[in-house]
């Protein structure tokens, strides 16, 4: 398809203008990637809908992102539309006890609201950076609870373009995954359980959460997608700390090019300045391989690589 047509096509179909050539590297807290050939954000999910529609009815590679804190950007860019998801309300329903939340919104503006209404059992969220669809994308969680478990409902935007509610039971929720790793659609709206409860109890526990993660965490000044790796669950079900077996196996100091593995906390790859998605990549491969040498283990990524012809069809 040309160019013009592309653009013409989209805009007509949803009365949205696209950018072209956006740095990629602007939209990953990784801080890396190159030229997306389109990009657009949208303010609501209707808008969502409409471009959504728009890029599948003409088999247009598209791909959606959030807050880009999970994602590793490729060098080479990439070749179709990404588009970008700032729909931003949430509304509480207290006779259900729920949070209908569109699923651009950040996390921490969910907290936030949940605060301001005296509404508890999201706090662990506190601090996690990205959007509610990203969230249920990985099963996003923090201190033994992840998101999965508060979730009544999502609606979704289905790949032949249809409205579909799916329960918790039916998105398959495990450690940071959901089904939607397996068949990415698009997340419109999540449905979240809340109890009532006491505000400044649930102040102090969100308090609490951001200054443990303050310690163990990279300052936000630090270019990073987050743990870079997935704890490793043994055949007897027990967890173990990806960052204790690297560190072990001699990761702390290693460096490929302007990617290296943070100092404080070694499951954490940070971009120093300049590193590209091979550093990385090549620097991920190195730790695997060590920590496969020195306990038998292959680690696996919890950062999602988006190739440059990655589509979301
Ligand atoms: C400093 C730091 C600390 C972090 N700490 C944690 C932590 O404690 N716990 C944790 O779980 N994670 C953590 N992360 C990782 C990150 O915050 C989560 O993975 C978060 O859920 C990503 O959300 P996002 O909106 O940025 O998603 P993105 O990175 O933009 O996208 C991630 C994936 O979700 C998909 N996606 C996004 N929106 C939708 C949608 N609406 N429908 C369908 N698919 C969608 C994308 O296509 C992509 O495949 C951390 C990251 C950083 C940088």
């Amino acid at each position: 398809m040309q160019d013009f047509d592309f653009e013409q096509f989209f805009q007509a179909e949803t009365g949205l203008k696209l950018k072209k050539d956006v740095a990629l590297s602007d939209y990953s807290s990784f801080k890396i990637g190159g030229l997306a050939r389109y990009f657009i954000e949208v303010t609501s999910t209707d808008q969502l809908i409409k471009a959504v529609s728009a890029v599948s009815s003409r088999r247009f590679p598209f791909y959606l992102i959030g807050g880009g804190y999970n994602l590793l950007f490729d060098d080479i860019g990439f070749n179709g539309l990404i588009i970008r998801n700032k729909a931003l309300a949430i509304n509480f329903h207290p006779e259900q006890g729920l949070l209908e939340i569109d699923s651009g919104s950040d996390l921490q503006q969910v907290v936030r609201f949940a605060i301001s209404k005296g509404l508890k059992g999201l706090e662990f969220l506190a601090g996690i950076p990205g959007t509610v669809g990203g969230a249920i994308y990985g099963n996003a969680g923090a201190f033994g609870q992840s998101i999965g478990e508060k979730v009544s409902e999502v609606l979704i935007f289905s790949r032949d373009r249809r409205l579909i509610t799916l329960k918790q039971s039916e998105l398959g929720f495990g450690y940071r995954f959901s089904n939607l790793k397996k068949d990415h659609q698009v997340v419109l709206k999540v449905f979240l359980a809340v109890e009532p409860g006491d505000k400044s109890e649930i102040e102090r526990q969100v308090k609490d959460y951001l200054e443990q993660r303050e310690r163990k965490h990279p300052p936000r000044s630090v270019a990073c997608a987050g743990s870079y790796f997935k704890n490793p669950v043994l055949p007897d079900g027990q967890k173990v700390a990806a960052g204790l077996l690297l560190e072990k196996s001699g990761a702390r100091g290693m460096q490929v090019g302007g990617a290296a593995v943070f100092h404080g906390h070694c499951n954490f790859i940070i971009n120093l300045g300049g590193a590209t998605a091979r550093d990385v990549k090549e620097l991920a491969h190195r730790l695997q391989e060590m920590v496969h040498q020195n306990f038998g283990l292959w680690l696996e990524e919890e950062v999602i690589f988006v190739p440059a012809d990655a589509s979301m069809l």
